[in-house]
Parts: C-alpha cells; sequence; structure tokens
C-alpha cells in the first residue's frame, strides 16, 4: 500500500484505483477510537459504509467505460466518492445510463444487504439511491434531469436549466442541515450548489470556443454520492496538462 495524492491506495478492480483520502482515515480512525461501541465493530462498519460508496461509484465507472470513458481513480471522503473519469460520454442517453448506474448497484446492493439481515448496511444503500437521484444537478438525479431536457433544449441550456434547480435544492439542503442539525448536509449542499455552478460554466466554455462540437479535452466530471474533493477543477487541469 502506498501513499498518493494525500491517499492511501488500497487497491484496484478491474484495473481502477481505490483510495482512501487521508480525512476518511483520520475520521474512522478517530470514531474508532473514541466510539464506545468498539474499535473492530467501527472498522468493519466502516468498511460496509465506504465498501457500499465504492461499488456505488465502481457502478458508474463501468457503464462510463463502455461507452469509452477513461477512469483515473475512484477516491473515497468522509462523505462520499468521486470517479474521476475523462472522456465522459455526452449522449443524452449514454450520460443518462452512466448516472443511473451508481444507484442502481445501491439498490441492489440495499436488497442485498437486507436478505443477509444487515439492516444498517441495506438502510444505508437505500439512502445513498434515494439522495444521489434527487434531481439536484450535479448529482445523479440532476444528471438524469439534464439528459432529459438535453433532448429538447440542447446541452447548453439543459445544463443552465439543472444547474439552477441544483442550486435551489442545495439551499435546502444547507437550511435543513443548520434546523436539524447536520454539518455534512451544510458541508454538501454548500460543495453541490459550487460544483453545479462550476460545470456550467466550463460546458458555456465549450460552447464559446467550439459552437459546433464538444471538445474532450475539457476538465471531466466527477460523480456523486456527493462529490467532495477540493481544488478538483484545478486538479484536472493539472492532469491535461501534464
Ligand atoms: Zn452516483
Amino acid at each position: 500500500m502506498k501513499m498518493e495524492r494525500n491517499a492511501l491506495l488500497v487497491g484496484s478492480v478491474i484495473g481502477i484505483p481505490i483510495r482512501l483520502h487521508i480525512s476518511l482515515l483520520l475520521v474512522v480512525g478517530f470514531f474508532a477510537l473514541s466510539s464506545g461501541a468498539g474499535f473492530l465493530w467501527i472498522l468493519l462498519l466502516a468498511l460496509g459504509i465506504f465498501g457500499s460508496v465504492a461499488l456505488h461509484e465502481l457502478g458508474h465507472s463501468i457503464v462510463a467505460r463502455l461507452f469509452g470513458s477513461y477512469i483515473h481513480d475512484i477516491m473515497l471522503y468522509p462523505f462520499g466518492g468521486v470517479a474521476r473519469i475523462s472522456n465522459m460520454p455526452k449522449r443524452p442517453e449514454s450520460e443518462m445510463l452512466v448516472a443511473l448506474a451508481g444507484p442502481l448497484v445501491s439498490l441492489l446492493l440495499a436488497l442485498l444487504f437486507w436478505i443477509l439481515g444487515f439492516r444498517l448496511l441495506a438502510s444505508l444503500n437505500l439512502m445513498l439511491f434515494g439522495f444521489n437521484l434527487l434531481p439536484a444537478f450535479p448529482m445523479d438525479g440532476g444528471r438524469v434531469f439534464r439528459a432529459i431536457l438535453s433532448k429538447r433544449k440542447g446541452r447548453l441550456e439543459a445544463t443552465r436549466i439543472a444547474a439552477t434547480w441544483g442550486k435551489y435544492i442545495c439551499i435546502i439542503f444547507v437550511l435543513y442541515g443548520i434546523f436539524s442539525p447536520s454539518v455534512a448536509l451544510i458541508f454538501i449542499g454548500i460543495y453541490l450548489y459550487f460544483a453545479g455552478q462550476t460545470e456550467y460554466r466550463l460546458i458555456k466554455m465549450e460552447y464559446q470556443t467550439d459552437p459546433f462540437g464538444t471538445p474532450d479535452d475539457l476538465p471531466g466530471i466527477e460523480v456523486s454520492p456527493p462529490p467532495y474533493a477540493k481544488n478538483f477543477e484545478k486538479k484536472w487541469k493539472d492532469l491535461f496538462r501534464s
């Protein structure tokens, strides 16, 4: 195992490296040591939770790869996972299939865990399924929403509408997070708010530079459940520059 990009490389599945970000290691370590529930129990629970998140991301990644995308890696953070994908499919039908693949995996896992009697992991996966399908662009449901709109309004206008809806839903997340209170939800809401706006700006740029086509050398797209990476855009640009 080695450290790279502030993360521990724990292995790879069908050639896709799976990394645990250092913040995740710290959070799990903290809970394992401070919780009264027992060290081993917390570690097993973390394995179940983040294994489920990794499988959700693998669902997106495998379908994207079928459409010719390149998957750099899957990074797991305390609040979710991010798959770094180059050359994401842009046809609405393909985009919709990639977006739906993650929630579908979560739904199947929920059923599996339910049958096996792991109720906690079953409900967690059901939550991953439901939450990610909310039409809050750039979450999975928001991508499905954009893909449907793209058929009639074109990709740029569809992204504008989906990102606007996403913005309002994020404000609801933050307000709900304040009153619950849930720090995670506040964080996710703020992160998604800016991620959605950034992606809309990038697509606008894409159209301004080349109105007749969509070049593939622009920053790729991160996939939820709640995408959660600092300086993500910058890392993408560095990646394409080198
Ligand atoms: Zn997802």
